[in-house]
């Protein structure tokens, strides 16, 4: 059969290894494997979200009130900007989708980091555009002004905030300056899938999506419920952008895209940002073991605004990964990314000793 010519270019997106594999390929008890590679919430996620989805749970034979009004009210309330400026993705994964099929095409091009979320090129190959990539891995905003400069034709532009799977995060000030010198015909694609941690970590990194998509309508911010608030497995994220903007992007949108218990999820996850708070203090208490544990083993990593980090290891990555899988702790290789590296997510204390241990004999032996 002959499929679409645009299909022979795709590939697939490569998640990190489930719990599932390692117990098969290896043997471990599941109950001795520990995830830390898809920078998943490691406390779980807010006990005021598991009472409500389970009081919720008859409610799964219904569809989902497809305006979704709650949820887009709590999160126009949470950013003070109104209901007509949100849209709901399964995922904040199924914006950048649709934020592709709105301005990319076969005779565009789009923009990114050399090393960033790998949802951009796989989304943009499939409208057939063109990808354009720093060359430098990490963000550099004066590679994306001569890049976007000297190509006519660029419709998207995203900007990882902090980004995926680096952890380094550009300046407010660097973002609006950048926007300034763009064409308002450019749509740029804000991705704040870790701003929550950011923000805490340092106020020059916080990008507010009220000012952004007031000061720039061609901006669109893009925000998940997966990592600070630990619904990963709920599959929400939304998109903040000026009206015009978000009623385009909503013709893409199928009807019911996220489920009733979903909507459920995140409206309670908003309730209780004590949860957020507590997950960001710890996250970057036990960051700073991994710098210090870094330090000592003399290797590099990129000082990080994230839930993970990532180490430039002087041994193959690859091998280390593959070491400590068979120990039964998961982490990411980015070797495919063309780099030396290893990405961590940030775990509980417990998880963070047992990967500290393990790696430290892998890493001297
Ligand atoms: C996790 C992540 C997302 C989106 O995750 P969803 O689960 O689809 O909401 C988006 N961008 C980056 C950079 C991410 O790391």
């Amino acid at each position: 059969m002959k499929f679409n010519k645009i299909l022979e270019n795709l590939v697939n997106y490569e998640a990190g290894k489930p719990i599932e594999l390692v117990v098969r390929e290896y043997g471990i008890k599941a109950e001795d494997v520990i995830k830390i590679a898809s920078n998943e919430n490691p406390y779980g996620c807010s006990l005021r979200v598991i009472k409500a989805v389970q009081n919720e749970a008859f409610k799964m034979s219904l569809y989902p009130d497809d305006s979704m009004y709650e949820l887009k009210n709590s999160l126009a309330a949470k950013y003070n900007v109104g209901s007509e400026n949100i849209i709901i993705g399964s995922g904040s994964d199924q914006v950048i989708e649709f934020s592709l099929f709105a301005k990319a095409n076969p005779s565009s091009k789009i923009l990114m980091a050399k090393t960033t979320f790998a949802m951009y090129e796989i989304y943009g190959k499939r409208t057939g555009t063109g990808i354009l990539k720093t060359t430098s891995h990490e963000h550099k905003i004066e590679e994306f002004f001569d890049i976007y400069k000297n190509n006519k034709d660029i419709a998207v532009i995203f900007l990882c905030l902090p980004n995926n799977p680096l952890g380094e995060c550009l300046d407010k000030e660097e973002v609006f300056g950048f926007l300034k010198e763009v064409s308002n015909d450019t749509l740029v694609v804000v991705d704040g899938a870790y701003q929550e941690f950011a923000a805490y970590k340092d106020e020059n990194k916080k990008i507010d999506p009220k000012k952004l998509v007031e000061t720039f309508p061609n901006a669109i911010y893009l925000g998940t419920f997966s990592k600070a608030y630990g619904l990963g497995g709920m599959r929400t994220g939304y998109g903040v952008g000026d009206k015009e903007v978000i009623k385009s992007l909503h013709k893409l949108r199928s009807p019911f895209n996220i489920t009733t218990l979903s909507l459920k999820a995140a409206i309670e996850a908003l309730k209780d940002e004590e949860f957020v708070k507590n997950t960001i203090i710890k996250n970057f208490e036990e960051m700073a073991r991994y710098e210090k544990f870094a330090k000592e083993l003399d290797m590099e990593f990129i000082p990080s605004y994230t839930n993970f980090i990532t180490y430039k290891t002087k041994k193959n990555s690859s091998l280390i990964c593959e070491e400590l899988m068979k120990k039964g702790v998961i982490i990411r290789d980015l070797k495919s990314y063309g780099l030396n590296a290893v990405r961590i997510t940030i775990g509980t204390k417990e998880q963070n000793d047992r990967l500290f241990n393990v790696f430290e004999d892998i890493y001297k032996g």
